[in-house]
């Protein structure tokens, strides 16, 4: 299963999307992109969750 976060969809200008096969991971990438791209060195808790919640899983290639 491959998981998406794109940063538009917690209303960040931003045309990144970022993908991985866990949730663990893809959390890991999110921070290391806010970082170098937002300047965000460190992700609350609650941002993580609301990015979550804005992660898709694509799992159907079409
Ligand atoms: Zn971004």
């Amino acid at each position: 299963m491959k998981l998406t976060f794109r940063c538009r969809d917690v209303g960040v200008v931003c045309r990144a999307a970022i993908s991985a096969e866990t949730e663990e991971e893809l959390v890991a990438k999110i921070a290391e992109h806010a970082a170098e791209a937002h300047g965000v060195t460190e992700l609350s808790e609650t941002l993580v969750d609301y990015a979550k919640t804005k992660v898709r899983s694509d799992d159907s290639k079409r």
